[in-house]
Parts: structure tokens; sequence; C-alpha cells
């Protein structure tokens, strides 16, 4: 092994002491590893149904203009997402992904001393942006396993460990990789309890997928709540997550904020253009969220089915308990089936299944039931 540098101990220690992002297995690096072809990704919550057919042509055309530079302010994009959530481009930040706003909030608010809060078993970003800038996540216990959600955020919980050095908190509606929701009436009691100088991150990533009566939309609190900084993306439902595009949506002065805090051009020009013709096909969204709602329902009744306890999620995947998680991740990769280990996130027993096209899905579960039998 290579020794390591001296430079490397004068870095920051909250960054050295960083531990990385596990990433979804890349199809390519199992072929590689394995040799084997027809593999399937489960693993990082992609769309099965890819982004809408627009999307191509306008890169083609895209092709024209590589040598300039991208609209730093994202204009196209921007008027037609205020046109789209209601409300003015001054309420708009785009982002390089959503994960892209969730560092400007960390950068912009957080630091040594300060804190912010966030559930157990929440998106593994949030404790990642929190530390990178030398400020202590505050991980607060879930809701217990018997619970209506089980291990869904603990709202009243959350809002008892903010303190004077709260600056952020951060939370997943629906959470990834739980699947856990929180209604209207949670989230509307939550915010009156959270102190006005404490930002809010609502982070919708799969909020397009969301059927469930009751499910709040965040942008329609942002008037009462200025405290409130709500972040979607084009990485998922819509089907754009090589393109990295996502927004954040809250008061225009935390707006004006985080665009002068974002790299001028953080989003580039096919993935603003992509996402323009994206979020423009409703057609092709009511499609993705159509295949996600039976695929969804494929996957919780064949893992009910194999006898598993499963999280009952409302996003585009489910974390289920296996007897041995290492062991089945292992033996469905060689079977050519990519899924998510969740020991990282505190649930070292479970596995996170992503929706994939019907057949996807049923090679899934075959697979599951063979190795489960074996
Ligand atoms: C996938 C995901 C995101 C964002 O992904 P981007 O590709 O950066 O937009 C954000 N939050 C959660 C909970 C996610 O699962």
């Amino acid at each position: 092994m290579q020794s390591i540098p001296e430079f490397i101990n004068a870095a920051l220690p909250a960054v050295r002491g960083l531990m990385p992002y596990e990433p979804g297995k890349p199809i390519d690096a199992l072929q590689r590893e394995l040799g084997i072809s027809d593999i399937i990704k489960l693993a990082s919550n992609e769309s099965p149904v890819g982004p809408a057919p627009g999307v191509q042509r306008v890169l083609e055309s895209g092709f024209d203009d590589l040598s300039l530079y991208p609209d730093g302010s994202g204009h196209v994009l921007k008027d037609a997402l205020s046109t789209h959530l209601d409300v003015t481009p001054a309420h708009i930040t785009l982002g390089n992904g959503s994960n892209d706003l969730l560092n400007l909030v960390a950068q912009a608010f957080l630091g040594p001393g300060r804190n912010a809060v966030m559930s157990a078993h929440a998106f593994a970003i949030y404790t990642l942006a929190t530390r990178a800038v030398g400020a202590e996540a505050r991980v607060v216990p879930a809701l217990p396993a018997d619970s209506e959600q089980p291990y869904g955020h603990d709202l009243p919980a959350m809002a008892k460990h903010i303190d004077r050095d709260t600056a952020v908190v951060f939370i997943a509606n629906p959470n990834n990789p739980t699947g856990t929701w929180i209604d209207a009436d949670g989230l509307a009691s939550f915010l009156e309890a959270v102190p006005p100088h404490v930002i809010v991150v609502l982070d919708e990533a799969y909020f397009e997928y969301v059927t469930e009566s009751g499910y709040p939309d965040g942008c329609r609190l942002l008037a009462q709540h200025e405290n409130l900084l709500v972040t979607r993306t084009f990485s998922k439902a819509y089907g754009l997550a090589a393109l990295r595009v996502g927004y954040g949506i809250s008061h225009p002065a935390l707006a004006d904020l985080l665009n002068r805090l974002r790299q001028p051009f953080n989003v580039n020009s096919l993935a603003l253009a992509a996402a323009h013709v994206a979020l423009s096909d409703d057609a092709h969204l009511a499609k993705a969220v159509a295949v996600n709602r039976s695929g969804l329902r494929q996957l919780a009744e064949g893992l009910a089915a194999l006898g598993l306890d499963q999280i009952p999620s409302v996003g585009n995947f489910i974390t289920f308990r296996v007897p041995d998680a290492q062991w089945m991740y292992r033996n469905l990769l060689a079977a050519g089936i990519i899924v998510r280990p969740v020991g990282g996130y505190g649930l070292p027993e479970s596995l996170r299944v992503s929706v994939g096209l019907p057949e996807h899905n049923d090679r899934f579960l075959d697979t599951m039931g063979r190795l489960l039998t074996s």
C-alpha cells in the first residue's frame, strides 16, 4: 500500500472524518467483476420508464452549442417551473441534482458549533453535507418498527431536539430508504413547532410518485413558513438522473442567498434543455407514475408472499428484511440483479429494491424465491 502523503493531515478534520457515500453498483462494474451480462439494476431508484421521448431530440440539437457556457440563470427552465409550481422565478434555485441544494444549505447555514437535526434512517446526504462543513449531525431515533410508519421520521421528537445552535432540519417526504411519509397534519404541527431562525429542508425527491391522499405539497406551505426550503428533482420520476438537475423552492430571500453561493454554471445546458422538455410532458410523467404504482404493488405482494417483512413504501422502492442481507445481496449480484444494501442507513438486516418494469420485478422476485429456498 502507498503511504499517505503528509498534506492529507492538513485537510480540515471534518473532511478527513467523512464516510464516503455508497452509490448503487453500476451495471458496467458488475459486468467487469463477474463477466456476466443481462444485468438489471434495481439499486438507485432510477426510472425504469426512462425520460420523455422529446428529451433525446433536444439533447441531439444541444450538440451544436457545446462550446458555449450554459445560461447561468437557467431562465427558460425557471420560467417553466414557476408556471408549473405557481411560484415566481425568484422563489427557485436550480441545482446540479437536488443534492446540490442540500450542500448549498449546509454551506450557507451550518458550520462548527452549529447542528442540523435529522431522523435516523434518513437520506445519507443529510449527515454527509452537515459533517462536511464541520457541523454536528443530530440524528433523532425513528418511529418504532411496530408503529404505523415503521422507521419513519418522529417529528415531535425531532422538534424537541432543536436547540439554540440548530440551524437546519432535514425532512424527507417520503424518506429514502424507508419509503415512509408524513401527512399534511403532521407536517403542519411540526412546522408550527420549529423556531423561525431554523431552516426546514423538505426533501420531496419522490413527490411526483406519491398518490396518497393527505400527502402535503410543500410548495403550498411556503406562504405560511418563510423558513421552508422544498427540494425536488428531475432524477427520479422524470427519469433524468444522469443529467443532474434538481431545484429548490423557497422564500426569495433564501433563494437569493443560495443563488449567490452556487457555482454560476451549476446546471449544464443539456440538462437545462432536457428538464424543460421533461417538465412539459404530462402524459409521460403519468405513465411513469402508473408503472410505479403497479410495480410497487407487485413487489409488495411478492415480498409478502415470500414471507419477508417490508416497510410500507410510497416511493419507487421497498426496503425489506432478509435472514442474511449480505449473503442475499451477493447472490442476487451473481444472478445479475443489483439491489442496495442499507447497512449504512442503520438497517443492516435489510435490502432496498427499486421498482423496475414488470418483467424486472418478476425476475427479482423469482430469484429471491429460489435463493430463499436454496
Ligand atoms: C435520490 C434522492 C435525492 C436526490 O437526488 P438528485 O439526483 O441529486 O436530485 C434527494 N433526496 C432523496 C431522499 C433521494 O432519494
